[in-house]
């Protein structure tokens, strides 16, 4: 690797004054200037966001505009419209309004997480088997060059965990998975509850076969902002992964990554299907901590 030297001149000069030679100081500056360039590149990632962000959130606006209009003009024209068109435009409406609603979401969680604070948890009984399936069939249109192949195990996998932010987890990874083979190729995504007996956590697995992630790249691809160098020619903003990983450590799991550049990456997230205070309880069973609230003297 290069290194980066600040050097710092002294003349020597004989006893007319003559400059007769020349001491010189490097100092090692490389962890400065890499700080730097680390730092300059987020600001770079954070104006290539600002662009996406008002170019992604401007075209489901196109559509709700176009097709409420369009919906108008056909109201004025007929007292009876055909229902089956309105039906359709205003599912279409319904289906921006939902992805924009989940953009500006993750815009919020982000500037939350940035300034340091945790993400508030809305946990409610969700079923991970359909939410894969959703997922993945928001993709499918999308995805012509791509096979996807699920192995979801039983019909379904609950547990209680923030639906929304869960989404967003599932559609960062199999979005990555499609953006990040660009020639196409099968998208695997298996679901597991682990470990037996107890199935106590989640296991959700997306393969793919794309362009990998460099082995240097690897330690740095959950910080936000960041991209690993064989990403440059496809557009991202580096804050998909920062956020699957703050979600996934807000329920109490971990994500991981293991990749070949050039042979394909897996991610795999394990989540606890409870909340730590509610776990190792059978059901039913009065929780410990209230036990301990009740006076000694009774
Ligand atoms: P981006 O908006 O750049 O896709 P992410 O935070 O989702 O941001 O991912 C961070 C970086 O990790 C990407 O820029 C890319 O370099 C790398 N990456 C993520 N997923 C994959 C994948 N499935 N295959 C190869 N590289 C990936």
């Amino acid at each position: 690797e290069d290194a980066f030297l600040n050097f710092v001149y002294f003349p020597l000069r004989d006893a007319d004054g003559a400059v007769d030679g020349i001491v010189a100081f490097g100092v090692d500056v490389t962890e400065q200037v890499r700080a730097r360039q680390v730092i300059e590149a987020a600001a770079r990632q954070r104006d290539v966001l600002f662009q996406m962000v008002s170019h992604d959130l401007r075209s489901p606006l196109t559509t709700i505009r176009g097709l409420s209009q369009l919906l108008q003009r056909q109201l004025a024209r007929s007292a009876a419209p055909d229902p089956e068109r309105l039906r359709q435009g205003l599912s279409t409406i319904d289906a921006a309004t939902t992805r924009m609603m989940r953009q500006i979401n993750e815009l919020i969680d982000l500037a939350r997480t940035e300034a340091g604070q945790d993400l508030t948890l809305e946990r409610e009984p969700t079923d991970l088997v359909a939410l894969v399936e959703e997922v993945v069939s928001e993709y499918r249109h999308a995805a012509s060059r791509h096979r996807f192949e699920l192995e979801l195990g039983a019909v379904e996998l609950r547990g209680e965990w923030d639906r929304d932010r869960l989404h967003r987890v599932v559609s960062n990874l199999v979005g990555n998975a499609i953006k990040y083979s660009p020639d196409g190729g099968t998208v695997r995504i298996s679901l597991e509850a682990e470990p037996a007996p107890t199935a106590e956590h989640a296991v959700l697995r997306v393969r793919d076969e794309g362009i990998g992630i460099p082995a240097d790249d690897i330690p740095y691809i959950f910080d936000r902002f960041r991209r690993a160098t064989n990403a440059q020619g496809i557009d991202g903003t580096g804050i998909g992964l920062a956020s699957v990983r703050a979600i996934v450590e807000q329920h109490g799991g971990t994500v991981d990554v293991t990749s070949t550049a050039g042979a394909g990456s897996t991610f795999t997230i394990r989540v606890p299907r409870l909340p730590r205070e509610r776990r190792d309880q059978p059901a039913g069973a009065t929780p410990a901590r209230e036990e301990r609230a009740r006076p000694a003297s009774s």
